[in-house]
C-alpha cells in the first residue's frame, strides 16, 4: 500500500519520542496517522525508537475498526492482507480520537500524576487552557477504548490522561502533536527527589554464582536506596507494562534472604524466578537472560518513583487487574515479540 507523506513525518517524530526514556520505554507507546479510510498505526511489540529504521506501521481499515469497537470486538481489521505485523493492542484508541495524528506515550511525569489519587484539582490547574480529560484505569485494549469512547461522547479533548497508564494526545499534524506531548510533560513536571547511589560492589557480590546481575541504569538502584521509593514499589503495581514485563509489584530481599533463597522459594511455589529484585540499601538486580524490554520497564519505574512526592496517595492497580494483564493473550504476543527484539 502507498504510504501517505504524513507517515514519513510520523516515523521521525516516533523515533524521537521512542529514544527519550522519559517518554517511551521499550515497546511501550504507539503513534498513528489517519489518511482517508486508513489508520496507519504502530505494530504490536515494535519499538517506536526504531520507527525511522524499520517498517513498524500497519494499515488498519478505519471504518472497520470503529465498527469492530462498536460491536465489542478487540481484533482490529488490517487493511493490507500482505501485512505481516499485528496492529498495536491500543489501536482502537487511535481510531476513536478524531485527530489526524495521535501519539500515545508512557511519559513519566504524566504516569506519576496518573498513579495518584486526589490530584485532579492540581492537574486541572497545571493543564489550564488545554482541552484535556482524565479517564480512569481500564485494561488496555477494548476496556480502555470503551471508557475513552464514553469520554469522547461528552467532550472533545486533545489531551487524555489515562489513569495508571500514560498520556494520549491528538492534533492535526505530527509537529503539533509532538509539541503537545512536551507541553503536557512540562506542565506536569515533578522535581526529582535525591537518593543515595547504588552499591554496585555489594550487588556484584550478591549476584556471584547466580543468574542475576546489577541493573545497568543507576536510576534503578535508587529504587532500593530510598526507603520511600522502596515502600511504594514493593506495595503494588502502578501501570500495566510493569505487570506485563516485570510481574506484579517489586520483590525486595528481606533480612537473611539471598537471591538463591528467593529463586528456590519461587520454584517451590511454582513461580518463575523474579525478573528483577531490589536489595534494600544497595540497588536493583536483574536476571542475566533478560532482554532490553524488561530492563527498560525497570528504568520507567525508577523514573516514575523518583518523581512521586513523599505525601503522594498512591492508587495501585487492583489485584484482579494484575491477573487480567498476566493472563492476556494479546500481551503475551507483544512480550514474546519484545523478547526476540
Ligand atoms: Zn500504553
Amino acid at each position: 500500500m502507498v504510504q501517505p507523506a504524513e507517515l514519513q513525518l510520523l516515523k521521525e517524530v516516533s523515533a524521537r519520542l521512542g529514544r527519550d526514556m522519559s517518554l517511551v520505554q521499550g515497546a511501550g507507546g504507539n503513534t498513528s496517522v489517519k489518511e482517508g479510510d486508513v489508520l496507519w498505526v504502530k505494530a504490536s511489540g515494535a519499538w517506536l525508537s526504531e520507527a525511522d529504521k524499520r517498517d513498524i506501521f500497519v494499515p488498519v481499515d478505519l471504518p472497520g475498526a470503529l465498527r469492530a469497537l462498536g460491536q465489542g470486538i478487540e481484533k482490529m481489521p488490517v487493511a493490507d492482507p500482505a501485512a505481516k505485523l499485528r496492529p498495536s493492542i491500543e489501536t482502537s484508541l487511535h481510531a476513536l480520537l478524531p485527530h489526524r495524528v495521535v501519539l500515545h506515550v508512557h511519559a513519566v511525569n504524566t504516569i506519576a500524576w496518573a498513579s495518584c489519587a486526589g490530584v485532579e484539582p492540581e492537574i486541572a490547574t497545571r493543564l489550564d487552557g488545554l482541552a484535556w480529560a482524565r479517564v480512569p484505569y481500564r485494561r488496555p485494549g477494548l476496556p480502555l477504548s470503551q471508557v475513552v469512547a464514553e469520554t469522547l461522547a461528552q467532550r472533545k479533548p486533545d489531551v487524555l490522561i489515562l489513569g495508571n497508564h500514560g498520556l494520549l494526545v491528538g492534533a492535526t499534524d505530527c509537529a503539533a502533536a509532538e509539541v503537545l506531548v512536551h507541553e503536557v510533560e512540562r506542565r506536569l513536571h515533578l522535581p526529582l527527589r535525591a537518593a543515595p547511589a547504588g552499591d554496585r560492589t555489594a550487588l556484584e557480590a550478591l549476584c556471584r554464582g547466580t543468574d542475576y546481575r546489577p541493573a545497568a541504569d543507576d536510576a534503578c538502584h535508587r529504587l532500593a536506596t530510598d526507603p520511600h521509593r522502596l515502600a511504594i514499589v514493593t506495595k503494588g503495581s502502578l501501570y500495566p507494562d510493569h505487570v506485563v514485563f516485570l510481574g506484579p509489584a517489586m520483590r525486595a530481599l528481606s533480612a537473611g534472604e539471598t537471591i538463591a533463597t528467593v529463586v528456590a522459594a519461587n520454584a517451590a511455589a511454582g513461580l518463575p524466578p523474579p525478573v528483577a529484585l531490589l536489595v534494600p540499601g544497595a540497588g536493583a538486580v536483574m536476571r542475566s537472560d533478560i532482554q532490553p524490554g524488561a530492563e527498560a520497564m525497570l528504568v520507567c519505574l525508577a523514573l516514575v518513583a523518583e518523581r512521586l512526592p513523599v505525601d503522594a496517595r498512591i492508587s495501585y492497580l487492583p489485584a484482579d487487574e494484575e491477573r487480567a494483564l498476566l493472563d492476556w493473550d494479546a500481551e503475551k504476543y507483544r512480550k514474546a515479540l519484545s523478547l526476540k527484539a
